[in-house]
């Protein structure tokens, strides 16, 4: 129980993250730790809700893959809840599920410009993903339906992050749960960096030219504890002070 509080509560803060660093706007966007082979913790709406950077533990229920749960009666699962129940369907492996709409992504996604690594050490995490491969699902649907979550679950394949074109991206993160949500959250960072940059060298009239691969096989992998952990508490230090100043469990 403590450590399902404590996943309730990192999917909360993981939501002020997305929305101190701009990574979403007002009230769309939602993250989900898997609990189960059937079942999600997931960030909802209830009757007073205020947007991410305002959630509570209590807008995180758990439901199941067809969003069936002993949920709060006032209490509603995000209708694009098929990004997370068919990615967690699909990717055993997978414990957490971010949906955000980053401005600078959905700008470069609409502009079709190519997901290249631009940059080197400003900022491996972007490099490598670059490097390995950013798919792009290429609707810009409402992911409300099985079928269209299926989709986009195509695109991703076996990669951590997949761009909707003109609507945002998905992240996911594996391992420990709460591990994978701010795994999944530091991924998300690192394709909205890659878009900004992307965007400033394109608005230069510059081409945009990736760096070689020699650079690349330079970088070295600095390793969860940096990437994630240490990114982590910086990401929750600032939700805490930029945020709204009220309480995760009120
Ligand atoms: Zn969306």
């Amino acid at each position: 129980m403590e450590s399902y509080e404590a996943l309730r509560e990192r999917v909360a803060v993981a939501c002020r993250v997305l929305a101190v660093t701009g990574l979403v706007e007002h009230i769309l966007g939602h993250v989900s730790a898997r609990t189960g082979e059937r079942t999600l913790l997931v960030r909802g709406r209830g009757p007073g809700e205020r947007g991410l950077a305002f959630t509570v533990v209590d807008d995180v229920q758990e439901v199941d893959l067809d969003g069936k749960g002993e949920t709060p009666p006032e209490w509603s699962a995000p209708s694009e809840l098929p990004i997370h129940a068919e990615v967690l369907r699909a990717r055993p492996e997978v414990t957490a599920v971010v949906h955000a709409h980053p401005p600078a992504v959905v700008a470069a996604s609409a502009a079709g410009l190519p997901w290249l690594p631009l940059v080197g050490s400003y900022d491996i995490p972007a490099a490598r993903l670059a490097h390995d491969g950013i798919p792009v699902w290429p609707r810009s649907a409402l992911i409300r339906r099985r079928d269209l979550a299926e989709q986009m679950v195509a695109s991703l394949g076996d990669r951590p992050v997949v761009v909707l074109r003109g609507h945002g991206l998905v992240a996911v993160g594996t391992g420990d749960p709460r591990q994978a949500v701010a795994e999944a959250v530091t991924r998300a960072l690192a394709v909205d960096a890659l878009a900004r940059t992307t965007l400033a060298v394109a608005a230069t009239g510059a081409p945009l030219r990736p760096i070689p691969d020699d650079d690349i096989a330079e970088l070295p992998d600095l390793g969860p504890a940096f990437n994630v952990s240490a990114m982590w508490r910086h990401l929750a230090a600032r939700a805490e002070h930029e945020g709204p100043g009220t309480p995760v469990r009120p």
